[in-house]
């Protein structure tokens, strides 16, 4: 048995992956508790309080001096106890990351915590799916358990510490790992490079339903977001079934995030009927042929994603889009153009996120746009200027003036936060202490992936 402490840097939300493994890690006769960076006053004293056999520092891309830094000072402080870095940096960039851990985690994180505890007792002479600074002998292969037989996930683990997190009212569940398509830039195609071929795999409808009822029953819940990478739309039986036992169980408002391709009248009105208040899609760039042919989002053509707008809208559901800004060898007219296309579209919120290139992914070697101010601007007035053509063309004359880029940034994150307010359902109150107390929304990303 072991005691794991997880470290977290910001409290934006709770990964819904971290609370499975903290579930399983528990079932196995081990301890575990968080701690969430931004939210502690003192980290250290905090792990010195609760020790620890393993401390686990949850490693994002873009927390890259975070990561090695917290993990020189955890070294210092507790040269008993094992580090270990799970998420997508030591996950895409192993030995290269850095990362002074005694161990690296790749990919989704429950085998490899278990394996690693097993060779730790002795009980186990290698390790899966966990790389050690030892060269002790490791297995990279493809998770593929079956996600219904997992334990019922710990949210305990965030809430009985950050109440924040706890009394907020939406709260984030994942019902599947995977995606069918293996786009360029994204981290599914370098989980795929890593692992070879990973399935597709989703919890039954009722399995997903019992998650959600027993988080309604102990906590705050008026509205649930599904975020994993597909919901599985596609498979009619599991659909139907899905929305017959929420609509019969649950009766919460939802979203889901899925292909743009999977969406038609049938899908849309089986969603509606079961609560669905908005569905969030990729578009990534107004330009179809680097979208299919560079991105590799196979036929996902500008046609298809209009289609699937149309006939959302057609049952009173919305349309939120994801977009990249930066993209090699796109400019900031580029960015606008896609800004435009959502427009023109009728996507609800549009949401930009910056490119940032995933080693082992087929764009993971290209470099990132230099023109880092023009990005960061952007991604801040991308949302009011994919719904006003006013607001684009002031953007566009203010671009050389940095006071004014500095006020329309500002008012387009304001825009962004009120219409993510409104989507999610939360109230004036609840929306302000929440962005209030976890910081920028621009962060968010970090927490959005299935492997951490
Ligand atoms: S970008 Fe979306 S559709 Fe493409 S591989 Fe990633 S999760 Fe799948």
């Amino acid at each position: 048995m072991k005691k794991i402490c997880i470290i977290q840097r910001k409290g934006i939300e709770e990964s819904p992956i971290i609370c499975e493994l903290s579930a399983l890690l528990k079932q196995e006769g081990n301890e575990t508790y968080l701690l969430i960076h931004s939210y502690e006053k003192n980290l250290l004293s905090a792990i010195k309080k609760e020790g620890a056999d393993i401390i686990a520092i949850q490693s994002e891309i873009g927390d890259e001096e975070w990561s090695k830094k917290i993990c020189m000072e955890i070294r210092e402080n507790f040269p008993k106890s094992k580090i270990v870095s799970f998420g997508s940096i030591p996950t895409f960039y192993q030995e290269k990351s850095e990362i002074p851990a005694d161990f690296l985690v790749v990919g989704e994180p429950e085998v490899p915590f278990l394996s690693l505890i097993n060779f730790l007792e002795g009980k186990e002479p290698e390790l899966i799916n966990v790389i050690s600074k030892d060269s002790i002998p490791t297995k990279i292969q493809p998770t593929d358990f079956d996600l219904d037989s997992l334990p019922m996930p710990d949210r305990e683990i965030y809430y009985s510490r950050y109440k924040v997190l706890r009394d907020f009212p939406v709260k984030r569940f994942l019902m599947s790992r995977g995606c069918v398509l293996s786009c360029s830039f994204c981290y599914i195609s370098g989980l795929k490079n890593i692992m070879g071929k990973i399935k597709v795999r989703f919890k039954s409808p009722e399995r997903v339903v019992k998650e959600v009822l027993q988080v309604s029953e102990k906590y705050p819940l008026r509205f649930v977001h599904f975020s994993d990478d597909l919901f599985p739309v596609w498979n009619r039986t599991w659909l139907e079934k899905f929305c017959k036992i929420w609509k019969d169980e649950i009766k919460l408002p939802f979203s889901i995030v899925t292909l743009s391709n999977f969406l038609n009248d049938k899908v849309s009105s089986s969603l509606k009927e079961a609560g669905c208040k908005f569905v969030i899609i990729g578009v990534e760039t107004y330009n179809e042929k680097k979208r299919i042919e560079e991105l590799e989002k196979t036929s996902v053509t500008n046609s298809i994603i209009e289609g699937a707008v149309n006939s959302l809208s057609k049952f009173g559901i919305k349309a939120v889009s994801i977009n990249i800004v930066g993209l090699p060898g796109e400019d900031i007219h580029d960015w606008f153009k896609t800004a435009e296309f959502n427009r023109k579209t009728g996507i609800s919120l549009a949401i930009a996120s910056e490119f940032v290139p995933i080693p082992k992914t087929p764009l993971g070697s290209l470099s990132v746009s230099n023109d880092k101010s023009n990005i960061d601007y952007v991604r801040n007035i991308f949302s009011l200027a994919s719904r006003s053509k006013l607001f684009q063309k002031i953007s566009l004359i203010f671009l050389g003036f940095e006071p004014m880029k500095f006020i329309l940034s500002r008012i387009g994150e304001a825009y962004l936060m009120l219409k993510l307010k409104s989507l999610y359902e939360v109230r004036f109150l609840e929306g302000l202490i929440y962005f209030i107390r976890i910081g920028r929304w621009k962060d968010r990303r970090a927490n959005l992936h299935q492997i951490g």
